[in-house]
């Protein structure tokens, strides 16, 4: 049984170093400029990510605001009335 068990921790343990031994690899390969390429493009890639998925603030900034009268809170164009003081927004 002892067989075995290093029979099976063999199995996982050589693709984990084949792996790692070949990142390590292609990093040593690269050098620094393939490092710095690689930052920019998961940086790039990131970025992109972010673009697509959409920021919710960016989703909250296309819904029309107005500015309240009295204390200037940004509140959403069709509320009747301010969520911050209560005064009318509507004229
Ligand atoms: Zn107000």
């Amino acid at each position: 049984m002892s067989a075995l068990r290093e029979l099976l921790k063999a199995a996982i343990a050589l693709p984990i170093v084949l792996v790692v031994g070949f990142v390590a690899y292609v990093l040593f390969v690269m050098g620094p400029i393939g490092w710095i390429g690689l930052a920019v493009l998961t940086f790039g890639v990131a970025w992109l990510y972010g673009e697509w998925t959409g920021d919710p603030r960016d989703r909250d900034a296309a819904v029309d605001r107005v500015s309240c009268p009295e204390c200037g809170a940004r509140n959403e164009a069709d509320a009747p009335g301010c969520d911050y003081c209560g005064a009318s927004l509507v004229d």
